[in-house]
């Protein structure tokens, strides 16, 4: 019973050191990036749910240069209804894993047009159960369209950095984002995830991290190791 209290305790306290670290990320990586929100472009919930579709594992960059082509010719449920799966790939055929996207766009418009009278579902459950879509997707569509906090957006960058950071250890982006949601204030989930995302794309790169540079390099846990085992390398030699 003791050591059952004991561990609680630990837990409580661990917590509340996560959620005062990440609330200092946020504010320091506010004033680093007063734009941060979606790059996406978009006029309504379809064209950013197909645009959320396209940007997996593709930059937004990359996307909107497509959809600015793909939306003049195309905006309507109906018309990526009608559309041919080979059309439809010709289109978008600049983009990764274009043809399984053009499969999924498809399916979705066509099960959208059923069962949800033509029109973005603004339910988490709802979204879920359409063909190929995903949490990060959905939170894309409900927090960006819908304005509704049901969760924080957990793409490759936002996954990389509370690993390196130490916001979360789980491997996978579900787990992460169940993490994140018990640190992090709701009212702060939006920004959370589009400030990750600019600090992965212009400081904490996948394969070289620029943490000379970061300045959020006194909270993170990469950090922390890598400049023990500096030190540590450095005494040895010195030794
Ligand atoms: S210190 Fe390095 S690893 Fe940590 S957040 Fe900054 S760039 Fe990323």
């Amino acid at each position: 019973m003791k050591a059952k209290k004991m561990k609680n305790k630990l837990q409580i306290k661990e917590k509340n050191f996560l959620k005062t670290k990440a609330l200092k990320i946020i504010s320091i990586l506010e004033k680093n990036y007063p734009d941060a929100g979606c790059s996406l472009n978009y006029s309504n919930p379809l064209e950013l749910f197909i645009s959320a579709i396209l940007s997996a594992q593709t930059s937004d960059h990359q996307v909107n240069i497509v959809t600015k082509r793909l939306f003049t010719k195309f905006n309507t449920i109906e018309d990526f209804i009608n559309i041919s799966q080979k059309e439809l790939e010709k289109e978008i055929h600049s983009i990764g894993l274009y043809r399984n996207k053009a499969k999924n766009i498809k399916a979705c418009c066509k099960k959208i047009y059923e069962e949800y009278g033509g029109v973005v579902p603004s339910k988490m459950e709802e979204l879920l159960s359409l063909p190929g879509i995903g949490r990060k997707i959905a939170n894309v569509i409900l927090s960006t369209w819908f304005k509704k906090d049901e969760g924080i957006v957990v793409d490759t960058h936002v996954l990389r950095l509370s690993q390196r950071i130490g916001l979360s250890n789980q491997k996978y982006a579900t787990n992460v984002e169940k993490d994140l949601m018990d640190i992090i204030p709701k009212d702060k989930w939006y920004i959370f995830s589009h400030l990750l995302i600019k600090h992965g794309r212009n400081i904490c790169k996948a394969r070289n991290p620029l943490c000379i540079e970061c300045n959020i390099s006194s909270l993170c846990d990469f950090y922390q190791k890598i400049s023990e085992n500096f030190s540590k390398k450095i005494y040895l030699k010195l030794k």
